[in-house]
């Protein structure tokens, strides 16, 4: 697992090696670590199955940790012996299918979290928090008179009202047609940024996670895999798992000599600090490769998708091995075209070849 260094704003969350278990015998979750710094959003990415709502409820205190220890803003407030009830954690909660209370109308729902307010006091704070998320006109509105994006917006405001110390949201866009979902992540990251809230972001799209977060959990199988910004994680992924899930990687066999590695499209410097087996496997990224036309290398355009403002080819190489080249959409090559291969990445990623 890679740590990189925090900045120096106050934490707000820890986590350490916290396991969580339901009756099933296999921990759900298994000693994860990791932090939250005031304004951060941390986003927790994981294929479904991989413990991100468990960890997200540990936090929020409807699991109980039976390994590790949660701390809020320095304070435990769960491991094996203590837990302290959600309520008492001042810990907001945007659930994935929203959990609006169908009868009450918006104020109502914005206000439900508030009875330790004066009636005056309340009032003002839900003004405030629909005019932040953009519901003011439809306060008297009930959850069914609601757009998707509306009724979420609505939960974000119940959530936030309470002037929550963390705000936790599981997969907030999952219920929201695509489209909406741009516009959502757009707005959610403005609002998150502007109240300077700090937030743990649940979601199984790791282009969600990289347009949100500060910081990106990668989960797999109950496990913390990678805890880095979303450039480390794409560019630097911790493993094998890591570097497919979030995005288009290929692997091709690499032999290192003199502190370089050698292999079928080229030679690349190993990194600094690199000291396992000399027989690895270099990850290859669409955009560390670049096509030249009318060679005699001997590889050749085998596919291509239109992705817009690019062209995904693949490239089968004399080996027998493929990989991918993304090229700008302008660039359009016919199949089987000649091509010579070049590497232009700036670093070297290499696993030992198992
Ligand atoms: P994710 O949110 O990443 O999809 P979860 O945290 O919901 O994953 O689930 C992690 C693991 O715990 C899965 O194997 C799941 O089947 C199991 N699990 C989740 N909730 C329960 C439950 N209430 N009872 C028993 N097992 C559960
Ligand atoms: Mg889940």
């Amino acid at each position: 697992m890679t740590n990189e260094p925090t900045h120096d704003k106050p934490i707000v969350l820890e986590l350490k090696k916290i396991t969580c278990s339901y009756d099933s015998g296999k921990p759900a979750v298994h000693e994860i670590s990791f932090t939250a710094n005031k304004g951060d959003i941390i986003c927790l990415l994981g294929p479904s199955g991989c413990g991100k709502t468990t960890t997200l409820r540990a936090i929020a205190g409807f699991e109980s940790v039976i390994e590790g220890t949660v701390l809020l803003d320095g304070n435990p407030v769960a491991d094996e012996t203590l837990h302290v009830p959600p309520e008492e954690r001042r810990v907001g909660m945007v659930f994935q299918d929203y959990a609006l209370f169908p009868h009450l109308c918006v104020n109502d729902n914005v206000s439900f979290g508030l009875c330790h307010l004066s009636s005056d006091d309340r009032r003002h704070r839900v003004e405030e928090m629909l005019a932040l998320t953009g519901l003011s006109e439809l306060g008297q509105r009930y959850p069914h008179e609601l757009s998707g994006g509306q009724q979420q917006r609505v939960a974000l405001a119940r959530a936030l009202a309470p002037q929550p110390v963390l705000l936790l949201l599981d997969e907030p866009f999952s219920n929201l047609d695509p489209d909406m979902t741009y516009k959502m992540r757009g707005e959610l990251h403005q609002l998150l940024k502007n109240t300077q809230t700090t937030a743990i972001l649940v979601t199984h799209d790791h282009e969600e996670a990289f347009t949100m977060a500060d910081k990106v959990a990668v989960l797999h199988q109950g496990r913390l895999e990678q805890f880095a910004s979303p450039e480390t994680i794409y560019h630097l992924p911790a493993s094998r798992f890591v570097a497919e899930f979030v995005g288009q990687a290929d692997f091709i066999p690499g032999e290192i000599q003199n502190q370089v590695v050698t292999t079928e499209i080229g030679k690349l410097p190993i990194p600094k600090d690199y000291q396992g087996h000399h027989k690895v496997l270099v990850m290859i990224r669409p955009d560390d490769i670049e096509l030249c036309i009318n060679a005699t290398q001997g590889a050749k355009i085998e596919t291509r998708q239109f992705r817009g403002s690019e062209n995904l080819y693949g490239i089968r190489l004399p080996s027998g091995h493929l990989i991918h080249s993304s090229a700008p959409s302008t660039q359009c090559h016919k199949l089987n075209t000649p091509v010579e291969v070049k590497i232009i990445a700036t670093h070297t990623v290499l696993f030992e070849q198992t």
